[in-house]
């Protein structure tokens, strides 16, 4: 269910391993390959698509000449990276779904787009997914297996009896304001100041993402473009090129988690079993974590008949998943408290900063604070 990162990978993991499966997407595949959300693909990422033999996603296009790095009060924080060990790269995500689903479909994978499904039996040992057509026939497609990659709010976990999961979930305390601008991604950065904390990031080589942390409370009629500009200029500390606004929303950051990720023969990856802060980059990591695990498990069981690794299928993520939450809380509250003092308060905040620089000036938290300035959509 869903041909987003996680559907689409699952679908080319399983195809390429002899395993028959259809993909099946609410909405139509034009809307799905022009969707922005992340901007890069993170280390692990980009070599797990190596080893699966599937090299040719990564070639995401000219990648942005990019300068930037940290800032603090409007003071730039150089941070050395040991490059060799930093494979991550650029590539829009709407990319990546587009090449996963011409690969896909070019091998003779099955995508049907735009239908609207229904889930039946999804205790037993054969659930079905069931549609209309578009002459208004009923197909009814019997599975051995469920793979719910169809985001936080798709069809599979509310098939899910209640009850039978547990939400776990965390709200915190501000928002961010996220705009796409019509400016060519020069910059990459993430600025702490006082007023709160900025992202500029590119997305392709024409359009920037701007975040601005605002007050859970505020609105898009709150945030006109002058005052975008001004905000992420006084952030930031420098004057910027500025250009046509081209989408804004409030994106509210919290952490949310279910267990188990499975009932039945169904399975749940990516955002439909938990999601994370943007400011910790790693949604597509985690739903990647999850491809690969599910794809493995029923790899095992078709060829094999071993049923192992899809019994520990939610364990399994579940550890991994965890740990991501764990960073992704650290992140969040340390970039933020870093900065404004409103909420935390000025104690907190020199506690962060002394807690940053710890961090620069250690090797491997700098891989994690370059993938960081590259990796937030
Ligand atoms: C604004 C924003 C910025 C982000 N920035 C980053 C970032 O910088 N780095 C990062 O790693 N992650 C980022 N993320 C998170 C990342 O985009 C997600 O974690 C990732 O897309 C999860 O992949 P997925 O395949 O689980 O879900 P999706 O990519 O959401 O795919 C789900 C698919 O299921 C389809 N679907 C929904 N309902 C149904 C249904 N009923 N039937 C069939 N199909 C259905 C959807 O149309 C969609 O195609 C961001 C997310 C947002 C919203």
């Amino acid at each position: 269910m869903g041909a987003g990162v996680a559907g689409l990978t699952v679908g080319n993991f399983l195809r390429r391993n002899g395993v028959d499966c259809i993909i099946l997407e609410r909405r139509a595949r034009e809307y799905v390959e022009a969707r922005q959300r992340a901007g890069t693909l993170d280390t692990r990422g980009v070599r797990l698509f190596r080893e699966w033999g599937l090299a040719e996603v990564l070639d995401g296009g000219p990648a942005p000449e990019v300068e930037g790095g940290f800032f603090i009060d409007g003071h730039p924080m150089p941070i050395e990276v040991d490059e060799d060990d930093n494979e991550s790269i650029f590539i829009p995500q709407q990319v990546l779904v587009r090449r996963l689903a011409d690969i896909f479909l070019t091998e003779g994978g099955e995508i049907r787009y735009e239908v609207d499904v229904t889930l039946e039996d999804v205790a037993g040992s054969s659930p079905v997914a069931r549609y209309q057509d578009r002459a208004g026939a009923t197909v009814a497609i019997g599975c051995d297996y469920i793979a719910g990659c169809d985001g936080d709010r798709g069809v599979t976990r509310a098939s899910i009896p209640a009850g039978a999961l547990t939400r776990y979930s965390h709200e915190f305390k501000y928002s961010w304001l996220s705009v796409l601008a019509a400016v060519p991604g020069k910059t990459a950065g993430m600025a702490i100041h006082t007023r709160g904390l900025a992202g500029l990031i590119p997305r392709g080589t024409e359009n920037s993402r701007i975040y601005l942390q605002c007050l859970n409370e505020d609105t898009v009629t709150q945030w006109p473009d002058e005052r975008v500009w001004d905000e992420l200029e006084a952030r930031v500390g420098q004057s910027l090129g500025r250009g046509e606004i081209l989408s804004k929303e409030i994106v509210a950051l919290r952490s949310v988690v279910h267990d188990p990720m499975c009932y039945g023969r169904v399975y749940l990856l990516g955002d439909a079993a938990h999601i994370v802060p943007p400011m910790s980059a790693k949604g597509i990591h985690l739903a990647l974590f999850d491809a690969e695990t599910f794809a493995k498990a029923v790899i095992a069981q078709v060829r094999d008949g071993d049923p192992g690794l899809l019994d520990a299928y939610s364990e399994t993520c579940l550890h991994h998943v965890w740990n991501y939450q764990a960073f992704a809380t650290w992140i969040t509250d340390l970039m933020h408290n870093a900065g404004d003092p409103s909420l935390e308060g000025e104690f907190r905040k020199q506690v962060a900063r002394a807690e940053l620089r710890r961090q620069f000036e250690s090797e491997a938290a700098n891989r994690v604070f370059s993938e960081l300035t590259s990796g937030i959509a």
